[in-house]
């Protein structure tokens, strides 16, 4: 059975549900829905990028006071008269209003790191709720009653099982949107932000803005979540809107399964019930009425967490077989056009040059008055023993570092103030010393990130999955660059299940779909078998031959004699000696550094 199918057959079930449950049944699923809209966001936000946030119950109070106040409000300052207490109309402002304040918190947020993001997020949660509060228009603590029912098509929406079909097709939507989205450019760029940023910086990927993006979704996912309950419940206070619920969200997320759409559904659908069927039996079984269940609920997560720390959902793909699994990656279909190329420099013309470049840590002098220069059509080496100052170069030639003093110029530009996302625009792309990979995605998915500054379709047309010919000549250019490597077999293998030495081609791959006029490489060979070596070395020919310039930090010396066009020696962050291969070998400075050396 294909999983399209199992989705129909879930639709269907979800069809018919009201037509069969008792009315309390449907009211459940109705707060499943309402609460797995929530939940979803936070897969996006947290799950899919990596940023905790316990706070998007107050956006979900955003989205349900703004309608609670349009609504009911007798006199509407004038400047909202015209809306005339339609719901609609409330979803609208609600949606424009946590817009806003997403926007506004998001750009004071989103740049804090590590734990100080999920603090952020708890201190708006509680002003928010504290504001829902105190602000007597909104009714204060006692909250708004009295708001009306929404009504759609003339339908009135008045009952449980009416309004049921409005929450789950917004859900099922919504799910649509998240699925179409993550299987896009955009989606391999906010996946991108859980494997390292640097990362996906030097890919071309704006990773801010991507970060934004899913806060934002998150955020008017759970406003549109918030005034559907409103005018499911027909009453607001600020309790649901508080940091105990912010929380709660957040577990559903988890045992759900923060990885995964699904697991938002499955998650809010477990804690939902469990919570009720707790509520329930424990008082029967403890008797009293103490708020057991957020013992026991506790418990029963902490348990959880220790058995399957990536939620339920994951444990149920991993019940399925492989071949449904599979389905679900995103496939090469159809032939498109290829991408335009980059008219690659002359041979032999300067492309990256460092000038007279110190850097300084402290009073550490990591390098001192280096001077470089590579040329289009040429492999250059830089090598040197450990502590020589190679990477410390490197970082600064790929604008990931700033020298002290001097300048590296590419493209006879100056790198002064630009970012490596800038540099990998103008054409410069790089492998990493530590692999740097998404180790779940596929293969050909991870090579198609670095042709993301090849393609310009953004979120919309992302969500709505009206990109596919772009998108198809992306992955199809990956497929190239992954066959021209030699990976071809293995486009649809998760990349974490390559070999070390095939992980790093995959990096230079994914380097070359950003169609570069110099790539960077740094020990490209470390952890390759001698024949990956030699098809390696190969592949760098055949790269040079076609007019890149190469520039490799690299430890193997017999790998860097075979193929390198010119070397340079540091030691000690000063450049000992450069030159062509035969040269340096038999240089003393060289003999010395590397004999007497750590090497
Ligand atoms: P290599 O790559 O040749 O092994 P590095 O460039 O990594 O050498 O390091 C050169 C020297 O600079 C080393 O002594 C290292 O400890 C120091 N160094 C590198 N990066 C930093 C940093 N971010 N802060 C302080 N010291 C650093
Ligand atoms: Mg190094």
């Amino acid at each position: 059975m294909k999983s399209r199918n199992l989705i129909i057959i879930v639709l269907v079930i979800l069809a018919i549900a009201p037509q069969v449950l008792p009315t309390f049944q449907i009211t459940l699923l109705n707060y499943i829905g309402l609460y797995a809209l929530v939940v979803l966001g936070l897969v996006l936000l947290t799950g899919v990028g990596g940023m905790t946030s316990f706070g998007q119950a107050a956006f979900v109070g955003l989205g349900a006071y703004s309608s609670a106040y349009l609504t009911t409000t007798e006199q509407l300052p004038s400047w909202l008269a015209w809306s005339a207490g339609s719901p609609w109309v409330g979803l609208l402002i609600g949606l424009l209003l946590t817009a806003a304040v997403a926007l506004f918190l998001g750009a004071l947020t989103l740049k804090l790191s590590g734990h100080y993001l999920p603090l952020g997020t708890i201190a708006w949660g509680i002003s928010l709720y504290y504001l829902f509060g105190t602000m007597s228009s909104m009714g204060g603590y006692t909250g708004i009653s009295g708001l009306p029912s929404l009504s759609l098509f003339g339908v009135l929406l008045d009952k449980g099982e009416k309004i049921y079909y409005l929450i789950w097709a917004i859900l099922m939507v919504a799910v649509w949107i998240t699925s179409n989205l993550l299987n896009s450019r955009e989606g391999r760029a906010i996946r991108a932000l859980k494997g390292g940023q640097l990362m996906a910086e030097s890919m071309g990927v704006n990773t801010f803005r991507s970060k934004m993006v899913i806060f934002l979704i998150s955020a008017l996912f759970a406003a549109i979540s918030g005034w559907l309950y409103a005018h499911t419940q027909r009453f607001v206070n600020p309790t649901p809107f508080g940091l105990s619920m912010g929380i709660d969200y957040l577990f559903m997320a988890l045992v759900g399964g923060v990885g995964s759409v699904w697991g938002a559904l499955l998650g809010a659908g477990i804690l939902t019930m469990l919570k009720q069927w707790l509520q329930d039996w424990l008082p029967l079984v403890m008797g009293g009425n103490g708020q057991y269940e957020a013992i026991v609920l506790g418990l029963l997560i902490i348990f959880m967490m220790q058995r399957s720390p990536g939620g339920i959902w994951p444990l149920l793909v991993k019940l399925a077989p492989a071949s449904w699994r599979n389905q679900n990656h995103i496939k090469i279909t159809s032939s498109a056009a290829e991408l335009p190329r980059r008219d690659l420099p002359q041979k032999g013309k300067l492309i990256l040059e460092a000038c007279n470049v110190t850097r300084r840590f402290g009073g550490l002098v990591a390098n001192n008055q280096m001077n470089l220069k590579l040329h289009a059509g040429e492999v250059l080496a830089l090598i040197g023993p450990n502590g020589a100052g190679k990477s410390t170069m490197f970082n600064q030639l790929s604008a990931v570092d700033t020298p002290s003093d001097g300048e590296i110029l590419f493209l006879n530009q100056s790198l002064k103030g630009k970012s490596s996302r800038q540099v990998a625009h103008m054409g410069m792309s790089r492998t990493f010393q530590h692999v740097k990979l998404l180790a779940t995605m596929t293969v050909l998915e991870n090579v198609a990130l670095g042709a993301h500054l090849r393609g310009n379709k953004g979120i919309i047309s992302s969500a709505l999955h009206i990109e596919r010919e772009e998108e198809q000549r992306l992955l199809q250019e990956a497929q190239y660059q992954l066959e021209r490597v030699g990976l071809g077999e293995h486009l649809y293998t998760e990349a974490g299940s390559l070999s070390l030495g095939q992980q790093r081609i995959l990096e230079i791959a994914r380097a070359l779909c950003a169609d570069p006029c110099v790539l960077l490489l740094d020990e490209p060979a470390a952890g390759l078998r001698h024949k990956e070596k030699q098809a390696l070395a190969e592949l760098l020919k055949k790269l040079r031959q076609e007019g890149l310039a190469i520039l490799l930090v690299e430890h193997d010396m017999d790998f860097v004699m075979n193929l390198a066009d010119r070397i340079v020696v540091m030691e000690f962050g000063e450049k000992i000696a450069e030159g062509l291969p035969e040269e340096v070998q038999s240089n003393p400075a060289v003999l010395e550094a590397y004999l007497g050396g750590a090497e």
